[in-house]
Formats: structure tokens, C-alpha cells, sequence
């Protein structure tokens, strides 16, 4: 059975349309489950119902007119009830409706699943056979399991408008993902493709297989002819022993090897970059485990030609360009926080990518620098959208390609409006972010970015809540020395005195690589990250002390934040080195005073040892982004679970009423610095819960400020009461809308449905 299973679900992705896809499909079930008749519905979202798509038994005449309504007829009550109905007599039951069109009256027994992405209802299959039969367990099982294979499939097929069901106006089509940087944006798809890298090629179902195969071919063409020149250039300097290598790789790339087996694999359902990368993978793969240096020297040569010949596939498509249009949309399958510091910032105008969710590392840096994201938007044809005409809606995490006129107009007043509630809370920037009732609320900013313009920002804030000193150590090619590093940091700091400006030591791992320091784990979020990663490197930890403790000479506005501090002794290890580099600075005729030292409370274990930290270190700053998801369960980074990812969750806001508790009882101050910060309401939440300080990226200053100025602290704890006894975050949302509405601040929060 698994055997057929894989088959089927081989050709169904290989298939040249979904129209092909569907037809075999429904061949290959009827004649595996040895029944009459298999039938492929789809559900219809806009009219509710279930339409006959595809068929093998019935009339085919039938298609596209057999329309049934969720939850009338046996198609209509799989779906929704979204479980399988399994009946040897489907006549006798009283949900049986018969479509003469169909020629169904012959049929007795009826086994339909339904299948379903992500939660939502694609359609129904269903098999059927004119003499009584119990569909066993085994048939059950195979339905179903194909149901769920199809499911990803239909979904992708769907979003892409492969199949012809939503066909909105005008070509536009629509696709969702997560909001990850509020605002809009209209302009120019760009789609980035890294260059000539086969590991970072994504999977793309093709949509036209034989072009992939042409595209293939004329590669590798160009290839040998490169490998030929190359050689002939090469034949007067090497030995004739080096020169029989290029007949190797002309082996290599001849028609019956690599060649021969990237089509295969297009034809499985691969595009021709990723049916590349498949295939050379394998072969290095397989070759690095032998143990014989001369085949193992051939993984490189394998894995460099699989490099020349992806470098021509992506000639004519695009990879980064050398120049952007003015109102560049960069979408791709993963962008990094390198890649965007790639497009000149005034051309940027919104981030798209297939992975990532909102508080993945470059969802943070985007809205730091203010530009519309949707991240996690795993329904995307790359190939197919660059130059396209888009607009990117930022708060309900949508784009839409070659959009419809009317649609462009709406979202054109969208912009003019953000516009000016953006000019019209500029006017209060300056003002004190103080409650009605004159509770002071200290902002703080969240910075690593060059961007970040101390100069405006230093009057309007309290001071840096975090800066994340691991973004200039990504966007350089190794680790940066200590003078290097101390350049950076005085610059901050400087830019930023008489402020106190609180620089958080290395925090890698996780989603935050290094290019020159990989770390490849099973689990990145709960493995070698944070400090876990700067205690075992003491050597990088030391002079990323000594550069901070040397930039703060004069200054005295340096604080020193610990993050991802799981135990006690972890801090006391940190503050022995951080001693040790004071006490080294001062041999050496630098006298530094030694900074206060936060740690973060990001690990649920340090909510509950918030008595043994104080005795130890300054101040707390809570990390909310991690808190969430190591609190929920909930990789922060993974789109397929974002629903549940949620920092307005009862039990994270209960956590951190006990925290910011604590901090009071042990008299110690106590800012939060991840996104919930930056969220208006959930500022006011954290106002009235006594956090002593919010830090957040500079653009959501304007709308937090506004916020607190326009209610009284009494007014935000009578809303934390109320909060306080939700039981779901739905109802907290609600909640909070709810009030948010009363008080008129509704306009501040991102636009709803
Ligand atoms: C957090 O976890 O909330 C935080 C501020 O740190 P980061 O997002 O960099 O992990
Ligand atoms: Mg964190």
C-alpha cells in the first residue's frame, strides 16, 4: 500500500496541471482500492457547497454540475463534520441524496474522507461500489492518509490559482501568511534567489515539466561548454593526468548520469533548481561516507558542478539584482537580516518570504526599520512573481499579486490614512509618556541597526532597553576583534548619553546564525543559544566584555544584560568573567567602574527564581518573545503554529503580573523588551502590572506613547482586572478590543476585518 501511496502522490505533484493531477488521482485509488468508482469534490468557501470535480465510475457529464451544500448528502455531511463516513448500505441512510446526472443509484456502498490543510476544507474524496462492501480498516486508512498528502497539494494548487475555483478579477490573486511588521506597501515584486547555493534551493512543484527539463538540459549545455574551454585553456599548463579530470566531469554531466536522473526527478514533481539540488545532495552524501579518498574527493567535485550548472538555471531567473525598482517588494523563500541590508533602504518598501513567522529575528529588524512583512506565506510560486505588481498588507498578513483596480484604491486610502495618524501623533512625540493622571510610563528603544537615529529618538525616551548586539556580528564576515567591536559599541553609547543604554551580550542560535559560525541542530530554540553558546566560547565572551567595559569609559551609561538564562550559576560565571575582564582593563591602566547587570527572564525556570537572581544581579528585562514560546510550547518561527503563538495568552499574562510582583517585592526594576511592549494594549497591560520600563523598536513609540497619554493608570488597572479573569486568549482579545474601542483608541491598533 505505501508503495502505491507514494506513486500516486508522485504523480499527482508531477503532473503537468491539477486538471491531469485530479484525473490520475482518481485512476489510481479506484484501481488500488479495487472499487467502481472514485470521486474527487471540491469546497466551494464563497457558496458553502461541494462541487463534483472529478470522477472515475460516474458520469462524467456530472462534473461541475453535482453541487451539494455542507452538510447535506453523504459528500456534503464528510465535510462537515470533517470525519471520514464509512457505509456498507449508503441508500438506507437518511442523509443518502441522489443525482440522477450521476448514474449513482447503482452504487451501494460509499467511503468518504475528507480532506483538510491547515483546518480548512478542501473537499472530499470518495469511493464507491455498486455490491455490498465494508470498506475495511486498511481502505480507511489509505483514503485518509491520501487525503492528508492531497491536502498540500490542493492548497498550494489553489493558492497559486493552478485550479480554477476563486478566480478573482482580474488575474489578482491572493495569498495569506503571517503579519510580522504592520503598514502597507505597494509596489514591485523581487524575488531573491541565493545565488548558486544548493542547500538554500527551495521545493517548487513545476508548473510546465517540460520547460523545466529544457531549462535543464541548456544548463548543463553551458556547463560542459565551460568545462571544455576551461580545459583547453588549461592543456599546455597541467599534466595530462589532471587534464583526463575534465573528462570526468564531461562524464559526470553526460546524458546518462547526473542528467538522466535530475529529469527523473522533475518529473517526480521537482523544478529543475530543486530537482538538482536533490540529486547532488544524495550523491555527495552518499560518497562522503565512503571510505576511499579518491571518492570522497569526487563528493566536491559532484557538489561543485551541481554549483555551475544551479548558477546557469538561475541566469535567466532572478536572483539579487544589482539594481532594485524604487518600490521594491523583496520577496523569497527565506530572507535574511543580511539580505535586506542588500537593497537601499529608500527602496524597500515591504518583505515577504515563505518562511519565518513574526518573531523570527528578521520580522524584528523589519519592524525596526519600519517595513511592512508578511513572513510564513508557504503558499507562494516564487518563479512566477518577480516583476509582478503587488500590494503588501502588512497588519493582516496578505499580499496581493496584479491587484485589482478597486482593490489598489482601497488600499491607497489605507496608506493616505496611516499617513496622517502617523502626522498627527508626530506632534506628541516630544511630550511625556505619562498617563492623564501623571503615572510617568518610561519608553525605551530597542536598537542593533545602523539605522537607528539617536539624535531624533534621545529626546523622546528613556534610554536603550536592549540593544541586541548579535545584528553587526551577523552582517560581518567573521567575528569582530575587540577594537572593532569597541568602535561599534561607543557609538552607541555615546550616541545615546547621559541615557543609560543596556547592551545584551552575544545571543546566537535559535534563528539567529552567524555565517561564519554555523550551528546546525535538531532544535535550534531549545539548544546551544544565548549564553549557553558565549560560557562555552569564554574567548568571544571576554573580549565582547572588554569591548563594552572599554566603550563605556567616561560614559558610565553602560548596563550589561545576560540573555537566556536558564540557571543560577550561569550568572555567576558571566559576572566572574565580566570581574575578570574589569579587573584585566584596570592592570592594563583603564580604571572602570563596574556597570549594573540584568539578566533576561526569557526561560520559564527563572520566573520561578527571581529571589536567588536579585541576589545577584541589578535589574530584569523580560523577553517576551521567548518567554511566549517556551511558555506556550510554541516555536516562534514556525508559521504552521503561529495561531497559537501568543503573548496576550492568560497564562503568559499571569506569569508576568507574578514577575513584575517579584521584581517590586526584591526591589528591583524590572522593562520588558520583547514585541508585547510595542503593542498599545498590551503596554497599557504592562503599565498597569508595574513594569518599571517598556522597550520596544523606535516606529511603535508614536502609537504606545499615544496610547498611555490618553488614559489614566487607573483606567488601564481596571482593564487588567477585567483581563485577569478571561479565561482564553480569544476572549482577551476580544476584551481588549472591546475597550480599546471605548476609549477611542481603536485607530492605533492594526486594522481588523
Ligand atoms: C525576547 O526574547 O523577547 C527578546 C527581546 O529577545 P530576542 O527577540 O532577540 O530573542
Ligand atoms: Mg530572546
Amino acid at each position: 500500500m505505501l508503495e502505491v501511496l507514494r506513486r500516486v502522490i508522485q504523480e499527482v505533484n508531477g503532473a503537468r496541471n491539477l486538471d491531469a493531477a485530479l484525473s490520475t488521482m482518481v485512476r489510481r485509488i479506484r484501481k488500488a482500492m479495487q472499487t467502481d468508482v472514485c470521486s474527487f469534490y471540491l469546497y466551494d468557501k464563497e457558496l458553502e457547497s461541494l462541487v463534483l470535480m472529478e470522477t472515475i465510475g460516474l458520469r462524467t457529464q456530472a462534473v461541475g454540475r453535482v453541487v451539494l451544500p455542507l452538510g447535506e448528502g453523504l459528500v456534503g455531511m464528510v465535510a462537515k463534520r470533517s470525519e471520514p463516513l464509512n457505509l456498507e448500505d449508503a441508500r438506507s441512510h437518511p442523509h443518502f441524496r441522489y443525482f440522477e446526472s450521476t448514474g449513482e443509484e447503482r452504487y451501494s456502498s460509499f467511503l468518504g474522507v475528507p480532506i483538510i490543510h491547515q483546518r480548512h476544507m478542501l473537499g472530499v474524496l470518495v469511493v464507491q461500489q455498486a455490491e455490498k462492501r465494508s470498506y475495511d480498516d486498511e481502505d480507511e486508512a489509505f483514503l485518509v492518509t491520501m487525503a492528508a498528502q492531497l491536502a498540500g497539494v490542493l492548497a498550494h494548487a489553489l493558492a497559486t490559482g493552478n485550479l480554477a475555483r476563486p478566480a478573482l478579477p482580474g488575474g489578482q490573486a491572493m495569498f495569506k501568511g503571517v503579519a510580522a511588521s504592520p503598514g502597507v506597501a505597494m509596489g514591485e515584486a523581487v524575488v531573491i534567489v541565493p545565488p548558486a547555493d544548493l542547500n538554500s534551493v527551495p521545493d517548487l512543484i513545476p508548473s510546465d515539466q517540460e520547460y523545466e527539463i529544457a531549462r535543464l538540459k541548456e544548463a548543463i549545455a553551458k556547463t560542459r561548454e565551460e568545462i571544455r574551454a576551461a580545459a583547453e585553456r588549461l592543456a599546455n599548463r597541467i599534466s595530462s593526468q589532471e587534464l583526463a579530470l575534465f573528462d570526468v566531469y564531461q562524464q559526470m554531466l553526460g546524458e546518462a548520469a547526473l542528467s538522466e536522473e535530475v529529469e527523473k526527478r522533475i518529473r517526480e514533481g521537482q523544478w529543475a533548481p530543486g530537482a538538482l539540488a536533490d540529486v547532488v545532495r544524495r550523491h555527495v552524501q552518499y560518497l562522503e561516507r565512503v571510505d576511499d579518498d579518491y571518492l570522497r574527493e569526487r563528493a566536491a567535485d559532484i557538489r561543485d558542478l551541481g554549483r555551475r550548472v544551479l548558477g546557469h538555471l538561475q541566469e535567466g531567473a532572478p536572483s539579487t539584482p544589482e539594481t532594485y525598482p524604487d518600490n521594491a517588494v523583496l520577496v523569497g523563500d527565506e530572507i535574511s537580516v543580511a539580505m535586506l541590508g542588500e537593497v537601499p533602504r529608500d527602496k524597500l518598501k515591504g518583505l515577504v518570504s515563505v518562511r519565518g513567522s513574526s518573531t523570527s529575528h528578521v520580522a524584528i529588524v523589519a519592524r525596526a526599520m519600519g517595513i511592512p512583512t508578511v513572513l510564513g506565506m508557504v503558499d507562494l510560486p516564487l518563479p512566477r512573481l518577480n516583476g509582478a505588481p503587488v500590494v503588501l498588507d502588512g497588519h493582516r498578513g496578505r499580499l496581493f499579486v496584479r491587484p485589482a483596480p478597486e482593490l489598489t484604491s482601497r488600499y491607497e486610502s489605507l496608506i493616505a490614512e496611516e499617513k496622517a495618524l502617523g502626522e498627527l501623533l508626530e506632534h506628541e512625540q516630544d511630550l511625556p509618556s505619562a498617563t492623564q493622571d501623571g503615572h510617568e510610563m518610561p519608553l525605551m528603544v530597542n536598537t542593533g541597526l545602523a539605522v537607528d537615529a539617536s539624535a531624533l529618538l534621545k529626546s523622546r525616551i528613556a534610554g536603550v532597553g536592549l540593544y541586541r548586539t548579535e545584528v553587526p556580528f551577523m552582517i560581518t564576515e567573521r567575528f569582530p576583534g575587540e577594537k572593532e567591536q569597541m568602535r561599534m559599541y561607543r557609538e552607541q553609547l555615546e550616541g545615546f548619553a547621559p541615557l543609560p543604554v543596556v547592551m545584551r551580550t552575544l545571543d546566537i542560535g535559535g534563528d539567529k546564525d552567524l555565517p561564519y559560525f554555523p550551528i546546525e541542530e535538531a532544535n535550534p530554540f531549545l539548544g546551544w543559544r544565548g549564553m549557553r553558546v558565549t560560557l562555552d566560547h569564554p574567548e568571544v565572551l571576554m573580549v565582547q566584555l572588554r569591548a563594552m567595559l572599554k566603550a563605556s569609559l567616561g560614559l558610565d551609561n553602560l548596563y550589561v544584560l545576560f540573555p537566556m538564562i536558564t540557571n543560577v550559576e550561569e550568572v555567576d560565571e558571566a559576572l566572574k568573567l565580566l570581574d575578570r575582564a574589569i579587573v584585566e582593563l584596570g592592570e592594563e591602566g583603564s580604571a572602570i567602574k563596574r556597570p549594573k547587570v540584568g539578566v533576561m527572564i526569557e526561560v520559564p525556570a527563572t520566573i520561578y527564581q527571581m529571589d536567588a537572581l536579585a541576589k545577584r544581579v541589578d535589574f530584569f528585562s523580560v523577553g517576551s518573545n521567548d518567554l511566549t514560546q517556551y511558555l506556550l510550547a510554541v516555536d516562534r518561527n514556525n508559521p504552521r503554529v503561529s495561531s497559537l503563538y501568543d503573548a496576550l495568552h492568560p497564562a503568559l499574562l499571569g506569569a508576568l503580573q507574578e514577575l513584575s510582583q517579584d521584581a517590586r517585592r526584591l526591589n528591583k526594576p524590572i522593562s520588558l523588551c520583547g514585541e508585547l511592549a510595542g503593542d498599545p494594549a498590551g503596554a497599557l497591560l504592562l503599565m498597569a502590572m508595574g513594569f518599571t520600563a517598556l522597550s520596544m523598536n523606535a516606529p511603535s513609540l508614536p502609537k504606545v506613547r499615544a496610547a498611555i497619554r490618553r488614559v489614566t493608570l487607573h483606567d488601564a488597572q481596571t482593564l487588567l482586572a477585567e483581563i485577569m479573569r478571561l479565561d482564553t486568549p480569544a476572549q482577551v482579545h476580544e476584551h481588549l478590543n472591546k475597550r480599546m474601542d471605548e476609549w477611542q483608541l481603536s485607530h492605533l491598533l492594526p486594522p481588523r476585518d
